[in-house]
């Protein structure tokens, strides 16, 4: 269990959210799944937003992750 995003047939939904430092721009912007890194389309499921800053930016990242059903 010491790679909860990529075990196969796990939701990305329920995968621990990644810390800021660890999303690509696509994920912090919200364009892709926030778990696997694949890009969305349809019916992407909120996971909410990881706070940071960096200096005196507020960098609050809204995060989102494929849609259940959808198998990685
Ligand atoms: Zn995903």
């Amino acid at each position: 269990m010491d790679k909860p995003y990529e075990l196969p047939g796990s939701r990305c939904q329920d995968a621990v959210l990644p810390t800021l430092r660890e999303l690509t721009w696509d994920q912090a912007v919200g364009r892709a799944c926030c778990s696997c890194g694949k890009q969305l389309t349809l019916g992407a499921v909120s996971r909410g937003i990881i706070r940071g800053h960096h200096g005196v930016h507020v960098t609050d990242a809204e995060v989102w992750s494929c849609p259940s059903g959808v198998s990685g």
